[in-house]
């Protein structure tokens, strides 16, 4: 994957330079929900949220806004900034006006959030009441060691797959799932989730002919993000971590749903190809 030369917007809030802030606060709220978050990333914090609501709410932190220097940092500023390049114009033909996210919030080990105290043990996630992402970039790390996902392009399908919640949100499809479950129907978690991974690979159609070619993506690190959504289905995250596979409590997907919707985001590059909700079988 290339993408050095892609353009940034610096909608990065910093906090890395900040102490953890938050486990004090948040007392038992941090703690439920980094139990609930555990090994999974991108967990819908809404599922957190409802039961952290009522808890201690965790201090509000404010990092520094706009370009960061690092490399890292610089990586995720192009991802976002990519994925705005290729939603505006599909929010466009729909007559709609796509807003990015608030900011992608880059941070150590704990910080405040709008839903609750976040964790890294969490995983990076989307939280639709500040419209934010929040990522903890020692998941890389944990990406590639713990979940053997390789390359670049893994963690741009990851802060994708986030940003795939916050087009969910304008879109409404969050209220769609919340609707789902309060009449007891299975799986609107998993669609949901599913779905943010087909939006993913739709950045990934679009991703080097809007950014007019400052970013290319080829063949194997396409590989590398269905390597990824694998290795985060909740079937090999359950295997790797209780020995057993426990289908009741998936809430994203096995590693092949993830992988089909992935896939399908990107081969149709429209994101009318991801309404898992109508789907019949994911
Ligand atoms: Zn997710």
């Amino acid at each position: 994957m290339e993408w050095e030369g892609g353009r940034r917007s610096g909608n990065i809030e910093d906090r890395r330079g900040l102490g953890p802030v938050g486990i004090a606060g948040g007392g038992i709220g941090a703690v439920v929900l980094a139990a609930i978050g555990y090994f999974v990333f991108g967990i819908d914090p809404r599922t957190t949220m409802d039961v952290a609501q009522g808890l201690q709410q965790p201090a509000q932190q404010q990092g520094a806004r706009g370009e960061v220097s690092d490399r890292d940092g610089q990586f995720i500023d192009v991802i976002e900034t990519s994925n705005r390049e290729v939603w505006t114009p599909i929010f466009q033909r729909e007559g709609v006006e796509y807003r990015p996210p608030e900011a992608i919030v880059l941070y150590k080990e704990a910080t405040g959030t709008g839903c609750g105290t976040g964790q890294s043990a969490m995983g990076p996630f989307y939280c639709p009441a500040d419209q934010k992402v929040y990522l903890d970039l020692s998941f890389w790390r944990e990406l590639e060691g713990r979940f053997g996902a390789k390359g670049e392009f893994a963690r741009a399908y990851v802060v994708s797959h986030e940003i795939g919640h916050h087009v969910q949100h304008l879109l409404g499809a969050d209220q769609q799932a919340r609707r789902l479950g309060a009449r007891g129907q299975e799986s609107g978690s998993v669609r949901l989730e599913l779905q943010a991974d087909c939006y993913a690979g739709v950045w990934a159609a679009h991703a080097g002919e809007a950014s007019g070619g400052r970013i290319v993506i080829n063949r194997s690190d396409v590989q590398d993000g269905l390597g990824a959504a694998a290795a985060v289905g909740d079937d090999t995250l359950q295997k790797q971590t209780q020995g057993q596979v426990v289908p009741d409590s998936f809430t994203h997907g096995t590693s092949a749903q993830r992988m089909r919707w992935f896939s399908r985001g990107y081969e149709q590059g429209d994101p009318s190809a991801c309404d898992t909700f109508s789907a019949a079988s994911l």
